[in-house]
């Protein structure tokens, strides 16, 4: 072969060696091992600008600096031992100078030296020279291997920053689907979720389920121990259901605590597919029912689920989460069932509370609510009190009854606004009464307090407010509650009871009998009078259980120094009766139905 021809087939192989390799790595081992081969080299080596983290780099900044690629061959020994000696500053050296290429003479060998841009050195080691015309033939071999660096380092940049986009479009794409807390769905995500279902549901023609999930007394832990406390709650509850349904069920919360589970797949068949569904809405009862246990405590939650099946499209998925959500509503209202199936009734029915809500509401700007007084008596016919009760003078239906709307309105806000207003009415009421000359016996006036009330932090400062507005003797206003706020914080109401008899508000507990209560709650709580109730006192001259029960209720209060008094007396009987059981005060139709303040101030006993 002549010489030229030698020369060409070098380039072309060492150019070949180069290749499409994207690999860095690969790529400059490949022509290492080819160009020692045809070059006849001991040693070739590369060296290349890199980063603190040793990746290489060609745009360089103050940080980058020069250092060993990869040599051929890689025996360590004596690669190592001469790149520790003075091959490292060989390199760096000649990478300083404006040359391009050179040929350096050192005792070890010939070092033919090459730049590869601005970014790198290639250095082949030998023990002879090589020929001028193998000389003059590499550089544009080292040319494409210096492009080929760059296109190499280029595509790892490139990659590296497509898979952080994709990194972070991801992660953007999680948060914007779900729950951060527990990683379940969030609201959009269920819904397209059950978009799909609802497509597959009718071309496969099977039989779907979306169910709501509420938990309560959740809102307790979150109030009484915190939101620390909460959040591990909520994620062992989402792991529970994970757990006790299906790989394939949809899983998502939204509204704080509300789960929104999707069954599908199931048999078209109905009663197949409810038996289905009911074992597994008892098993998530089951779990969920299962005490937790924490590191703070063990704590116990019960749910209601409502449930709505869909085997056609003629719902959409926002309208069949929301008939799940009613029904669960319901469920958790009625408090018979722990899960009920969406019945259209309970929309209706909806419809006229929320109606029936916003109509509180606008009482309450039109200032259509009045207090009416029942006025309360002793045996000898004194009148000792009165208690305020709520009427609306409503424009089309007239006066209601607040055993109607006092619920509705406890299940929101609103009965915060109407206690508010109670207040301060029997207060500014209270101060006019006694301008009056007021019967002998007559003590108070008492107002009734509803659960959520009691359990705002600003209760008793309210009282307390009101009181010092109108300027009348705090024992002049009396409070009745009910035993329903053993049921909320009842160390806070307690303090708060505590507080206002300090002040010198007293304190009544309404409809007694008729709750949880028990002696050991009773005396923690710091009542003065025990509101008998009409229950009991109905017919208590015929009924000897009654009168059983009410001589027990005389005794228990007593025992704990507890005034009583009968509520709902109709009858004379009853009035006699009641006295011989040792009861002295009476509230009822038999002395006076609920009247208005007017008619309260002619009221002459
Ligand atoms: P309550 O506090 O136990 O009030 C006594 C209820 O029994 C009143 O009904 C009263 O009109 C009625 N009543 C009194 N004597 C008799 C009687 O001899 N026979 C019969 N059949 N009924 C009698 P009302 O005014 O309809 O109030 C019902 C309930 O609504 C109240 O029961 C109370 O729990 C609640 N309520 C009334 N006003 C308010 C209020 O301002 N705030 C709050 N939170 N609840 C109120
Ligand atoms: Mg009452
Ligand atoms: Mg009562």
């Amino acid at each position: 072969m002549n010489t030229a021809m030698n020369i060409m087939s070098i380039q072309h192989q060492l150019v070949l060696a180069i290749g499409e390799e994207t690999d860095l790595k690969k790529m400059i081992y490949q022509f290492l091992h080819l160009a020692g081969q045809c070059l006849n080299a001991t040693n070739s080596h590369v060296f290349i600008m890199q980063d603190q983290q040793n990746t290489p780099v060609y745009q360089l900044t103050e940080e980058d600096s020069l250092q060993h690629f990869l040599s051929f061959p890689s025996r360590r020994d004596g690669i190592n031992t001469l790149l520790s000696q003075n091959l490292e500053q060989l390199a760096n050296q000649f990478f300083e100078s404006d040359a391009t290429s050179g040929i350096i003479e050192q005792s070890s060998g010939l070092y033919y030296v090459f730049k590869l841009g601005h970014f790198g050195v290639f250095i082949i080691e030998r023990k002879s020279a090589l020929s001028r015309e193998i000389q003059s033939s590499l550089p544009p071999v080292i040319n494409k291997l210096t492009n080929s660096c760059i296109a190499s380092i280029n595509y790892r940049t490139m990659l590296f920053e497509i898979n952080m986009r994709k990194e972070v479009e991801e992660q953007i794409r999680y948060q914007a689907t779900h729950d951060d807390l527990t990683g379940l769905y969030n609201r959009m995500e269920v819904q397209r979720c059950l978009t799909k279902a609802i497509e597959d549901t009718v071309t496969e023609k099977k039989t779907g389920y979306v169910l709501s999930i509420n938990l309560m007394n959740f809102k307790n832990i979150n109030d009484a121990i915190g939101y620390h406390v909460g959040d591990k709650v909520l994620r062992q509850v989402a792991d529970r259901i994970k757990k006790s349904t299906d790989k394939k069920t949809t899983i998502a919360i939204f509204n704080g605590h509300e789960f929104i589970l999707i069954i599908d797949h199931l048999p078209a068949n109905k009663m197949k597919s409810q038996l289905i569904i009911g074992d597994i809405i008892a098993e998530i009862i089951h779990t969920i029912e299962r005490p937790f246990e924490l590191s703070e405590g063990s704590f116990s939650l019960s749910c209601f689920i409502g449930y709505e099946r869909f085997t056609d499209n003629k719902k959409n998925a926002q309208d069949i989460i929301k008939n799940a959500s009613i029904a669960m509503y319901e469920a958790f209202k009625k408090s018979k069932d722990k899960a009920l199936a969406y019945k259209s009734i309970m929309s209706e029915q909806l419809n006229d509370h929320i109606r029936y809500t916003k109509e509180i509401k606008q009482a309450l700007i039109n200032n259509d609510f009045e207090l009416h007084y029942q006025p309360q008596f002793d045996h000898l016919y004194n009148m000792v009190g009165a208690e305020a009760l709520l009427r609306w003078n409503h424009p089309t239906r007239g006066y209601e009854s607040p055993a109607v709307y006092i619920p509705i309105a406890e299940e929101s806000d609103l009965i915060i606004d109407i206690g508010n207003y109670v207040l301060e009415q029997a207060c500014r009421d209270i101060k006019r009464l006694r301008q009056r000359t007021l019967p002998a016996f007559f003590q108070q006036i008492s107002i009734n307090i509803s659960a959520k009330q009691l359990a705002k932090r600003d209760f008793v400062s309210n009282v307390i407010g009101m009181v010092n507005k109108y300027q009348i003797p705090p024992s002049s206003l009396k409070i009745e509650i009910t035993e329903s706020i053993m049921m909320g914080n009842l160390e806070r109401s307690i303090d708060g009871l505590n507080t206002l008899l300090k002040f010198g508000v007293t304190c009544a507990i309404d409809d007694f009998g008729t709750g949880y209560s028990s002696l050991a709650y009773l005396k923690r709580i710091p009542a003065s009078l025990l509101k008998i109730d009409r229950s009991f006192v109905t017919d208590i001259h015929l009924d000897q259980s009654n009168k059983a029960i009410i001589s027990m209720i005389i005794q228990l209060a007593k025992s704990v120094n507890m005034e009583v008094i009968a509520e709902g007396v109709e009858q004379e009987q009853e009035v006699s009766c009641l006295i011989e059981l040792g009861c002295y005060q009476f509230q009822g139709y038999y002395f006076s139905r609920p009247i208005t303040f007017n008619d309260l101030l002619k009221f002459k006993h």
